[in-house]
């Protein structure tokens, strides 16, 4: 190592992270008008301006959660602290809870919620299987769980939980319901409203092709008046959503400096997804999927979940007998410039998962990794 005044950039090349393909379960690849965006002067996080993008990025994202919902924010933080808002501010100490567990991100939820002092109990499935509303209606009851919280779209699994039953089932028992809805939104109908889904939480840099680092989050005014009626403070001081609000609602007080360009990222993403239209861009994401599912089958591979449960977004595919998972990875990344991800817990040394998220949910995308995996596996 040189002294450190004396710069010298063999040690510190400049900056070049190559043309990769994403296509593993996040990120995903940004559209060149968002990496633009971001380019953008920064301007203060109270400029006039600034203020007015922020009204129109709530806009947008009601429109992406299918919502009127006035709560309707991007929190400065990945998906995970979106998740812990939603903990945080939804679940007070000793409120009875129940967690449906079928994947890595059930866990994690889990996690949250006993720091946060939730009463928890939880209903299991194996990776890759969904709950039936039958069976969450039971350990609801018998828990007598004020809130549920479940994953969308288990990225760890690739399956994709039905929702609409199982919010009718949680209302019927007064509870509210908070859904993972980090992998889904933007890539496969989400339906806040129409569904009635009391907290919905997401992250940016999965469908909605934006980089990582805002989580938005989504809030039923029934779960707002919750908020509203809390006996105890939330105990996140920079995720508590009251005092967020202030600044994204009317008063503008300030909170915490937004990251302006991380914002200026949002705004152009969700510009692109109203152009393309919700509608159009789940079905591109179902096109893809199924040419990206039949160029699989056709090489034998087999898919990890039935068809019916199968997630648009992320698919699992099982790794034959014999094949090198971290070998063939390795080569796609080296040789391709493809990024795909082994499996995760359960699933781990077990099957393969593919992303076709946002902006990278093309058909040229599909070709080339069906291509390079034909080339890679005959050799093994
Ligand atoms: C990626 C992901 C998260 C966490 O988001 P980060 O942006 O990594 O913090 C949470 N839930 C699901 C289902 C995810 O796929």
């Amino acid at each position: 190592m040189s002294s450190p005044n004396v710069f010298d950039p063999k040690h510190y090349p400049e900056l070049d992270s190559g043309p990769r393909v994403l296509l593993g379960p996040g990120p995903s690849m940004v559209h060149p008008r968002v990496l633009r965006a971001m380019a953008a002067p920064v301007i203060g996080h109270l400029d006039p301006y600034f203020l007015q993008l922020m009204d129109r990025t709530q806009d947008l994202l009601r429109y992406v959660f299918q919502t009127k919902n006035q709560l309707t924010i991007p929190i400065s933080g990945t998906g995970s602290a979106a998740m812990e808002a939603a903990v945080a501010n939804f679940i007070e100490p000793g409120d009875p809870v129940l967690v449906c567990i079928n994947g890595y991100f059930g866990h994690r939820l889990t996690d949250m919620i006993q720091r946060y002092g939730g009463e928890i109990s939880t209903i299991h499935r194996s990776w890759g299987e969904v709950f039936t509303p039958k069976e969450v209606k039971e350990a609801l009851t018998a828990h007598q769980a004020k809130v549920v919280a479940i994953v969308h779209a288990e990225t760890s699994t690739g399956a994709k939980q039905p929702l609409g039953d199982i919010a009718k089932v949680v209302h019927d028992q007064g509870g509210i319901l908070i859904v993972d809805a980090v992998t889904s939104l933007g890539g496969i109908p989400v339906s806040v409203d129409e569904v009635g889904i009391d907290v919905c939480y997401s992250g940016t840099q999965k469908c909605l092709s934006v980089p990582p680092g805002l989580g938005p989050i989504t809030v039923s005014p029934k779960a707002e008046e919750k908020l509203s009626e809390r006996k105890t403070i939330v105990a996140n001081w920079y995720l508590d959503l009251s005092m967020v609000q202030k600044y994204w609602g009317t008063e503008r007080t300030y909170h915490h400096t937004a990251p302006i360009s991380a914002n200026y990222a949002l705004y152009e993403g969700l510009r692109v997804i109203a152009e393309e239209g919700l509608e159009n861009r789940w079905q591109r994401h179902r096109q893809n999927a199924e040419l990206l599912w039949e160029g699989l089958e056709d090489l034998d591979l087999s898919l990890h979940v039935p068809m019916k449960f199968r997630l648009e977004p992320l698919t699992t595919v099982r790794i034959p007998d014999g094949v090198d998972d971290l070998k063939v990875r390795k080569q796609l990344l080296n040789d391709y410039n493809i990024e795909i991800a082994g499996g995760l817990g359960e699933l781990k040394g077990k099957v393969w998962r593919i992303g076709l998220m946002g902006y990278s949910s093309r058909a040229e995308n599909v070709l080339l990794l069906l291509t390079a995996l034909e080339r890679i596996l005959s050799k093994q």
